[in-house]
């Protein structure tokens, strides 16, 4: 674990936290009166009219399908049982665009029969138009891409940021459900190799569930798909390339329990896990719907916050601030942390002093103190095209070590997403 708090800027020491042995409680939060679903549109800005097929008053069961009206690859499907009361356009990180569906909950469930009929007759077409929203969010649409050529599955039974035991949690606890969840994407995907990463020392009989076990370093950032493709095949990934372009997907432990549990069932498995950690570092695993305002968490755990403290969504190094304890939790959700603002450290305007820190801890091997010049200037293509801006791997060190305090991280997330943006827009324009 980090030996020193991460509030502070300090050279860290990147050990994960063990999951604790034994019989772990996990807090089932009440399903709360209202949930907000969250779907993302697309860059599109031609579709910025987007919105979906429902209008306050509709009633939506659970696991029922929920599409964006432009494009039925991006949808979600309701975790719950109840009427829609609002249908909102929502902002996020950088400008990233949502429609928000907020529903009041039924105290009962009542399952959507197209999705149990759907479950029938598993297949790859049903991975991609049912099941990307399970928790978790399994990334089936990998198998869709142009040219795509999936050989490997890798199912990460470990966490790839600090204060997330979730994945480790699932491993440890839904070993039943993990199990039927491996048969299932084979059956679904028809790949053959499928490993799990697992923490070093963990449970020889994990072998029994179906996958080649391999263990790994839990040691930050070597919990990141990037890394893990070189330790566990050898692989680089390119700049500009990802995972699946070599062939391998990456699946959370929880995305796959939670097909296993759908398999098993018949029914969308609306509950996620995740860790939620207090002001005083204390850590807490809860269950909780998808769509929950994170304040219901926080009202169940006696978790207090004031105005100017801090909630992340994810963990310290690749986490994202919200400013709303309405914030709902998502499918992808493994961690939430409270900051007492007393301990926040301070971001500044300073300019870089080239002390190099950030380029030594850097693991891509970035020459980070120039990049972050240009991203300052809102110099991208530069950023990209001379400084290896598509070479990071986004696991926030090099913000962590600066000394200069430079937000160098959110410079490169900012960067990143208006090239993205700009292509976007270039390409709807050929
Ligand atoms: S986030 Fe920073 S340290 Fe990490 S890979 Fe990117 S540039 Fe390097
Ligand atoms: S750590 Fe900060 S101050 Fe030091 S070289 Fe990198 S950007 Fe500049």
């Amino acid at each position: 674990m980090i030996k020193r708090s991460f509030l502070g800027l300090v050279k860290p020491k990147l050990e994960m936290p063990p999951v604790p042995e034994g019989r772990f409680e996990i807090k089932a939060v009440p399903t709360p009166g209202r949930v907000t679903l969250l779907l993302e549109k697309p860059k599109d800005p031609r579709l910025a009219s987007d919105t979906v097929a429902l209008s306050k008053g509709d009633r939506v069961k659970t696991g029922q399908k929920i599409c964006l009206s432009s494009d039925s690859t991006v949808y979600t499907l309701s975790p719950v049982t109840g009427t829609v009361f609002q249908v909102s356009p929502s902002i996020g990180d950088f400008g990233t665009t949502y429609i928000a569906v907020s529903i009041e909950v039924e105290p009962e469930d009542v399952f959507d029969e197209a999705f149990q009929e759907r479950m029938k007759q598993p297949d790859a077409a049903l991975a991609r138009e049912h099941l990307s929203a399970l928790p978790g969010s399994p990334p089936f649409g990998a198998f869709f891409r142009e040219n795509a050529s999936i050989d490997t599955l890798c199912i990460m039974g470990v966490d790839s940021d600090f204060l997330s035991t979730t994945q480790r949690y699932i491993l440890a606890h839904q070993r039943g459900a993990l199990k039927r969840g491996i048969d299932g994407l084979k059956t679904l995907t028809g790949v053959e190799r499928i490993v799990l990463a697992v923490p070093a020392g963990a449970d020889p009989q994990l072998v029994d569930l179906g996958a080649e076990v391999r263990e790994v370093f839990t040691r930050y950032p070597h919990t990141l798909p990037q890394l893990l493709m070189q330790t566990l095949f050898g692989q680089t990934v390119p700049a500009g390339k990802t995972c699946e372009d070599l062939g391998t997907v990456f699946f959370s432990a929880e995305a796959v329990a939670a097909l296993g549990e759908a398999m098993q069932h018949g029914r969308f498995p609306g509950h996620k896990v995740l860790t939620v950690t207090g002001k005083d570092q204390t850590a807490h695993m809860v269950t909780a719907r998808i769509g929950t305002p994170v304040r219901e968490i926080f009202n169940m755990l006696e978790i207090e916050t004031q105005e100017l403290d801090r909630i992340v969504f994810g963990g310290p190094m690749t986490g994202s601030a919200v400013y709303s304890e309405d914030q709902p939790i998502l499918p992808h959700t493994d961690a939430v942390f409270v900051q007492d603002r007393s301990r926040i450290p301070p971001i500044s305007q300073n300019p870089c002093i080239n002390c190099g820190e950030c380029v030594r801890i850097c693991p891509a091997r970035i020459p980070v103190n120039m990049l972050v010049r240009y991203l300052e200037a809102g110099r991208y293509d530069e950023a990209a095209d001379l400084y290896d801006l598509h070479c990071c791997i986004a696991c926030g060190l090099c913000s962590f070590v600066c000394v200069a305090r430079i937000p160098i991280f959110q410079y490169i997330r900012l960067g990143k997403y208006e090239l993205e943006r700009m292509h976007a827009a270039e390409a709807n324009h050929a």
